[in-house]
């Protein structure tokens, strides 16, 4: 069978970041790094010598990242990506799977509707995966910044967006400390979840406990609304115990003060290995002048995304609501 652009992209990018690896002795994701560099600016890194970069332009001399689409080497990353991560030994190297991202994108597009241009911010973007994939999916001129305090997967996002021809502004820092950046249009991001070892930074947060640290997924929450315009909307992948933690009913009231609930989608339950990792796509929209709560919010749980038939049922469903709500819709 022919190989596919992403097949063919994917093998030489793993073979070149395992040459990396054994040369120069560092983890994969690291030597993902360096090989995407090289695959974008051709110039060796300060750790390679003559020889591996003789044996990189061998390996990788009839990739024209140009002649690709976007997509396919955002999916050859994440594939590249997804090997490095299940040998890295830190949990909280995690990519959005591409199902979700692309389901996101599809979300995110019609809720922006036929806005010409749109600002968009991920404060957990990881590698940039679901990013790059719900901008892929935007129609408009999209402005695209994303935030992560990982050196590693912050350096992945940059290599991914450059070789992808994405314009994204990435900060690399703790995503719960101030930005200079304009409030957007839209928030999407992945939250991690878990404590906020940062009690003084956590201070400046509503949500913060008011004992040991404060979750980071409710500031995180709360971050984002910081940066989103009035009206804004903000579509998070959060844990499926999120509304029946301890803490639970400080987030409920704080969205009701901020928030609008617009949709709660329960993602398949067969992509986790149990229903304590399951997440769903949380769905805000930041509270104007003129914004009302929906009439009736989207809830959900959605099928396997590979049961086409009843994944076409439920896009029926959704565009049905998205019309009953007013959305203007194609
Ligand atoms: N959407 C990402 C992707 O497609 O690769 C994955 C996001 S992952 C589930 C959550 C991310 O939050 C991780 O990349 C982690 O480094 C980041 N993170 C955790 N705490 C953070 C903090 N305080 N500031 C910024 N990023 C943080």
């Amino acid at each position: 069978m022919e190989q596919t652009n992403i097949e063919s992209l994917f093998q030489k990018i793993d073979d070149s970041t395992e040459m990396i690896q054994n040369k120069l002795n560092i983890p994969y994701l690291e030597g993902l790094v360096q090989c995407l560099e090289y695959v974008f600016t051709k110039e060796q890194t300060e750790e390679m010598d003559d020889l591996l970069k003789q044996q990189l332009d061998n390996h990788l001399q009839d990739i024209d990242v140009e002649k690709l689409e976007k997509e396919e080497i955002r999916k050859a990353i994440q594939l590249a990506i997804l090997k490095g991560m299940k040998s890295a030994t830190q949990q909280q190297h995690l990519i959005t799977p591409d199902t979700v991202a692309l389901f996101t994108g599809y979300m995110a597009q019609k809720f922006v509707g036929d806005q010409e241009t749109i600002r968009i911010f991920d404060p957990a973007c990881g590698t940039a995966n679901l990013l790059t994939a719900v901008k892929n999916q935007l129609k408009q001129t999209v402005h695209a910044y994303g935030s992560d305090v990982d050196p590693t997967l912050i350096q992945l996002a940059l290599m991914n967006a450059n070789l992808q021809q994405a314009e994204v502004e990435f900060f690399h820092q703790d995503s719960l400390r101030s930005f200079l950046l304009e409030p957007v249009d839209m928030v999407v991001s992945d939250l991690p979840v878990g404590y906020y070892p940062d009690d003084v930074q956590a201070s400046n947060y509503e949500l913060k406990a008011d004992e040991g640290h404060s979750y980071s997924h409710h500031l995180f929450i709360e971050q984002s609304l910081n940066y989103t315009k009035k009206a804004g909307y903000l579509m998070f992948v959060i844990p499926n115990f999120l509304f029946e933690s301890d803490q639970a009913q400080r987030l409920n009231a704080f969205l009701h003060n901020h928030a609008h609930i617009v949709g709660l989608l329960q993602l398949p339950m067969t992509m986790f290995k149990s229903e304590n990792n399951a997440k769903s796509i949380l769905i805000l929209q930041k509270k104007g002048e003129n914004t009302k709560a929906p009439k009736q919010a989207l809830m959900a749980q959605l099928p396997s995304f590979k049961n086409a038939q009843a994944m076409n049922d439920m896009l029926g469903k959704i565009n049905q609501w998205f019309k009953n709500e007013g959305f203007k819709i194609e």
